[in-house]
Parts: C-alpha cells; structure tokens; sequence
C-alpha cells in the first residue's frame, strides 16, 4: 500500500471516529438534553393550565362572595323580596358572568333561589346532584360555621365537571350571624376547556373521572409538585402531561391533559440531523484540506526522495536531490541524503582513480612480462607451468596454452634437480628442449615467494648460445693470438736464413750455363723458397699486433678498384665480374686491411673458378641496412663440401697445393677488429657467397 493511500485511510478512519463520537453524543447527552427541556416546558405548561382553573375558581369564589356578604342577599334569604329577584337573578346575570347555577339557601337547607342553566340557550337544566327544594343540613356545600368560610372548588356532575363556589351568607359587614349559604356554578364545557388553553396558550382537555378513583391531587397546593405529573409521548408531533386534580371531596374527581406540539424535540432533532452532517461535512472538508497538504508537504517530497533514491541505487546518478530547502525532518534527511551522496560520489570517483592506477599497473607489469627479452614462467610448488610469457614462447615455440599444467622438466629435461619436484636448480645453466626437440643451452634463475599463501616459484631463462658463442670466439682469438706469436717468432727466425739460402742459391744458379741442366734445378729451389718466403710474409701478417686506422671509405669503389687490377692480371683471366645493390656504400674503416680482405675472398673464388670452361663468373653485391654496410661476393666456382665447411677458418686448413689456409682466418681477424664479422655459405658444385658485415660508424 501506497504512502498516500495509507495517509488517506488513516485520516478517514480519524473522520469516521469522529463522526461516531459525535453521534454518540448527540444520542447521549445532547437528545436527553432536549427529553428534558421537553418535560419541563410540559411542566410549566401543566402549571399554567392548573394557575389558569385556580384562577377560575377565585374568580367564582370572589364573585360569590360580593354576593353572600351583601345586605341585600340577607334579607332576600329571609323576605323572599320581589325586588332582589328581579333586579339581580336574571338570565342575563348568568350570561354577563358564564355562571351556570346560582342556589340560594336557608340555614335550614330549604332552596330559596335556585336555577341551574345553560347561559347561551338559556335553557334550564336540571342536575340531580342539586335537589330544587330542600337539601339534607349536613350537605357538604352548606358547612360554614363562621362568616369568612369558604368552599370552593371541582365538582364532577353528570353533566360535566364544574367550578363551584360556596359561602355563607352575612351582612355586608360580615357581622351578622349566618343567614343561609350562597352557591355559584360555572360548567367547564367545551368553551370553558378552550378558554383555559387560551390562557395558558396550550391545548387542554379535561377528562371526569367518575368512580372512586383514590385520591387526587389538591389543585391549591399543585403548583411545584412535578412529580405526581405523568408524561406521555402521544405521537411524533403530540407530547402530553396529565393530572389528576381532586374534587371539592379531596376524590380524584378531574383529570387534566395538556397535550403540546414537540416542537422543541423537532427543532433539536432537526438541529441534532443538520449538526450531524454539518460534522460530517466539515470532517470531509477537513480531511481533503489535510490530504492535500499532506501530499504536499510530505507524501510529495517523500515520494521525489523515493524516486531519487532508487535512482541513485540502479543507475548511480549522483546528482543532488531535487528539493528545495526545508528546516524539518525532510529538509534534513534530504540534505543528510544530498550529503551521502556526495560522499559516495566522492568514494567513486577514488576508488575508480584507485581502479584505472591498478590497471595501469596491471598494464604495466604485463607489458614488462610480454616485452622481456628473458622467458618468464611461473611454476607451482610441484613444478607445473602457471604461466609462461611470449618470451618463452618464442623460446621453447610452444603457445602459453600448450605448456600450462605440463611439467616443467618438459621443457627442462634432464636437468639436475635439488629436490623431488623435478624443478631444476636455479643459476644453474642447463639444456632447453624446444617444441620441435631441438636442445638449447640456458641458464635458469628462480625466486621463490607466497602468493595468497600460495607459493609461487617466478623462473627467469635466458637463451645463452649467443654467449656460448662469444665464449667461444674469445677462446678463439686466444688461441689465434697465441698462434700469431709463434708464427711471428718463427717467421722472424726463419726470414734472414731464408734470404741468405735464396742469395746463395742465386750466385749458383748465375754459376751455371744457360744450358746446364743443374741451372733447372737451381730456378726450382729459388721458386720453393720464394713459397717459403711468401707463407712467412703471411705469418708476420697475421701475427703482427695492429689496430685499424679508421677514415671514410667509399666502400663501392674500393671494391671496383681491386676488381680493375684483378682484371688486368692472368690469374683472374676468363672470370666475368658484375656489381649489384646500392650505388653508394660507405663506412668508417681501415682500407688497406679491407683491400687486404677484398683480395683474399677474390682470390679463393678465382681458385675455386679455375679450370672452368666458360661462364665462371663473380658478382659484388652492396647492401646498406640501417648501422650495417654489407659487402657480399658471390662465385660459381666448385663450392665447398659439407664436411669441410666447419673447417675452412681453422688455421692452415687449405684444400690446394700452394695454399696457405690463413687467408679466411685473417680476413676475420680484420673484420672484428672493426667490429663486424665474416661469414660463407656455400653449396657444393654450385658455388660460394662469402658475406662482409661492418658497422657504418659514420
Ligand atoms: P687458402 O686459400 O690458402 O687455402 P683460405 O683460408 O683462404 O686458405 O681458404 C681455406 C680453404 O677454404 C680453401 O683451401 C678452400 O678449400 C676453401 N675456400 C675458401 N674460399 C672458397 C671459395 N670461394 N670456393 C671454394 N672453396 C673455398
Ligand atoms: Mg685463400
């Protein structure tokens, strides 16, 4: 359920309890309230009604006392006088006062005067209640002992209840003894009721009540006795109060009903219907004016903050809350809202700085292990590849895929092993087999760390046949040094005997006729000693301690300059020369040892072009790469067998007859010396490429 739903419900709930409440006390408190009022206006009403009979009956009393104490009534009750009758007991004296009997008697109980009439028909009645010519002495209407008394009061007659009054008769001074006894009579008929009600302004009616009927109640002493009053709700409309009023015999002889319009409980019940719904209109009003400003004040807001937050939480948008500032608890959890967000934000925006610093790093590293020049390879305790960089890869030629999980003594084999992991000692130079089986020699290091707990054994292997090699060619030049100073001492002993045995073979030769065959002889010795000399030439050559004396060298020409003088000499004869590759190449070297190294490479392929029938041929090609000149000089000659390509630049390996086996070997010697190198390749029976490398040094 919805927040607003909820609010809108509960205030509901709070109108329909109020409503209920107030119900209640309008039924409660409030309708009573008017039960009573009700009651009490009857009880007024009843107490005028009964004010307005007493009055009647003073009204009688009084009349029938300025009768009875009258000089002129005492002396019609003893002379019976003519005039008396004539001049007061007429019709119209019963019409002028409503009087319905008039009885005039004597102390005896003898009737001197009496009528009992109806003052509008002016018909006489006749009552068996009041005889016409005598009553009994002990009537109760005629007990008066002194001249004041008095008897007055209801009478209930057959012919409808009446208003009686009785007194005695006396002189006007009211001195005399008692003469006789005056008695007045009004019949409360209809109009009498009505005029009544008139005066009390209320509905009356009066109801005889016959039989011996108890007691009722004393009309002179009725006024305040509420409680002898019986209520009765007659209808919707009629509300009626009875009385029961006792006669002049103190017998519950008239009963009074005064019935009134409820008009009161109308009134209240209308006021009690249109308070009802004013509450409950009100109440409506109320809780509309409440819902709205609830939504607006709070269910709104709350539902932006809602909306906001779940924002915040699917798509991180960190943007602000849209509400503008309040100083209550919205306001604060807003800006507290508004706060966490920005701290958040701000955690973000580290962590994600802290994220792309770790990729970078990430990157870094993995760039290090990708570009080592050395292989790199991880391997678990047990000695199982987890990982095995492109250095290795090109290494060993397995893919990273291939190795992981396998053992490392795969790649490793045979190689001696500290414990039974199988992993090879560190720092120790070891055999590599490769993808295709080939061996390789290696040198192996590894650190040994935790990882997670893990350990982790990081293995470095470096290729080191290029070392081998340089090993290799140090112990050479040793070795070729050590020769160079034999060969030089040995040249230097050798030279000066040499030109004297050639001097002397000289002067014996010249001894000897042109025709002497020993003069042949001779000639041999000079050439075979000429040989000698030439090899120890070479020798000195070879051993003498040089350094290359660099300059510029036009490398091209050079070449072209040596292939101009072989040309013109008988040795190269038949042997076509080309020249290929770029037109310029120059270098910073020594140029008479390189001519010395140009002379040497052309003149092993002339020996190997000679005795060729046609189409011998060598080619100079002329490569500049980057720091590198390369001079290349290709020939069609015999080529070398396989068997003796390792061995054609040990010293003194030569396959011909004169041949001296240090040309090679010197022409290496001069080009390290300038820090290039020398190389042959060669294919028997196809011919031989010999390549010269130099550092530009420009
Ligand atoms: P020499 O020329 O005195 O024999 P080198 O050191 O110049 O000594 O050459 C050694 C050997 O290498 C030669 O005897 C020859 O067998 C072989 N050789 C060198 N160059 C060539 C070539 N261009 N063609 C065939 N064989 C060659
Ligand atoms: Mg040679």
């Amino acid at each position: 359920m919805s927040l607003s739903t909820r609010i809108a419900m509960s205030l509901c709930g709070v109108v329909l309890l109020y409503g209920a409440l107030a119900m209640l006390i309008q039924k409660e408190v409030i309708a009573p309230g008017f039960v009573a009022l009700e009651r009490e206006e009857a009880t007024e009403d009843m107490a005028r009604v009964l004010a307005a009979i007493q009055r009647e009956i003073d009204h009688l009393d009084t009349f029938c006392h300025d009768w009875s104490a009258w000089d002129d009534t005492c002396a019609y009750v003893r002379d019976k006088t003519e005039a008396f009758e004539t001049a007061n007991l007429t019709d119209s004296t019963f019409a002028d006062y409503f009087l319905n009997l008039i009885y005039i008697l004597n102390t005896q109980g003898e009737v001197v005067w009496g009528k009992i009439m109806d003052f509008k028909s002016h018909r006489v009645i006749e009552m068996e209640e009041f005889p016409t010519s005598r009553w009994a002495i002990t009537h109760p209407l005629l007990q008066h002992s002194k001249a004041h008394d008095t008897l007055s009061g209801i009478l209930v007659t057959h012919s409808g209840p009446m208003l009686i009054a009785s007194r005695p008769i006396v002189n006007s001074e009211s001195t005399s003894p008692i003469q006789g006894t005056l008695i007045m009579g009004r019949l409360l008929d209809d109009e009498g009721v009505r005029r009544i009600g008139d005066q009390a302004l209320v509905g009356v009616k009066l109801t005889m009540i016959h039989e011996d009927a108890g007691p009722g109640r004393a009309l002179a002493s009725s006024a305040g006795a509420r409680g002898q009053y019986e209520y009765k709700i007659k209808d919707a409309q009629t509300f009626q109060i009875s009385s029961i009023l006792a006669d002049i015999y103190g017998q519950a002889g008239l009963q009074v009903e005064v019935s009134i319009k409820r008009d009161i409980m109308a009134r209240g019940q209308e006021l009690l219907r249109s308070s009802t719904l004013l509450i409950f209109a009100s109440g409506l009003i109320a809780l509309v004016v409440a819902l709205i400003l609830l939504r607006r004040s709070v269910v709104r807001p709350l539902l932006v903050l809602t909306g906001h937050v779940a924002r915040v939480g699917k798509e991180e948008d960190f943007t602000a809350l849209p509400l503008s500032p309040r100083r209550d608890e919205i306001g604060t959890l807003s800006h507290e809202f508004n706060r966490m967000v920005g701290r958040i934000q701000h955690h973000a925006g580290e962590r994600s700085r802290a994220e792309s610093a770790l990729r970078e790093s990430e990157t870094r590293l993995r760039t290090i292990i990708a570009t080592a020049p050395d292989g790199i390879i991880t391997v678990s305790a047990e000695g199982h590849v987890e990982s095995f960089n492109p250095a290795a890869e090109r290494l060993f030629g397995y893919a990273e895929a291939e190795v992981l999980g396998r053992h490392i003594s795969v790649l490793m084999p045979g190689n001696p092993s500290p414990d039974d992991s199988g992993i090879p000692a560190s720092g120790a130079e070891g055999l590599g087999r490769r993808r295709d089986g080939s061996l390789f020699p290696l040198l192996w290091t590894f650190s040994e760390t935790l990882l997670a707990g893990q350990p982790l054994i990081t293995g470095m292997v470096r290729d080191i046949s290029m070392l081998k090699e340089m090993h290799e060619k140090m112990l050479r030049s040793e070795h070729l040094a050590a020769i160079g100073e034999m060969g030089a001492s040995m040249a230097h002993e050798i030279r000066n005997p040499l030109a004297g045995i050639s001097g002397a073979v000289q002067v014996l030769r010249d001894g000897f006729t042109p025709e002497d065959a020993r003069r042949e002889t001779m000639d041999e010795v000079l050439t075979q000693v000429g040989r000698v000399e030439a090899i120890v030439r070479r020798l000195l050559l070879f051993a003498k301690p040089w350094a290359p004396r660099k300059e510029r060298v036009d490398l091209r020409g050079l070449v072209e300059r040596v292939s101009r003088q072989a040309q013109s000499r008988e040795l190269y004869a038949g042997i076509t020369f080309r020249q290929e590759g770029a037109d310029a190449l120059e270098s910073m070297a020594d140029s008479h040892l390189l001519e010395q190294v140009l002379w040497n490479i052309l003149g092993n392929a002339a020996d190997a072009l000679r005795g060729r029938e046609g189409g011998a041929e060598v080619v100079w090609t002329f490569e500049g790469d980057g720091d590198w000149a390369r001079i290349r000089l290709k020939d069609n000659g015999v080529g070398i067998p396989a068997s003796a390509q390792e061995q054609i630049f040990h010293p003194f390996f030569t396959t011909k007859t004169y041949g001296t086996g240090l040309g090679l070997l010197i022409s290496r010697r001069i080009l390290e010396a300038h820090g290039g190198s020398i190389g042959v390749s060669s294919v028997e029976h196809e011919g031989t490429e010999v390549t010269l490398e130099l550092p530009k040094g420009l």
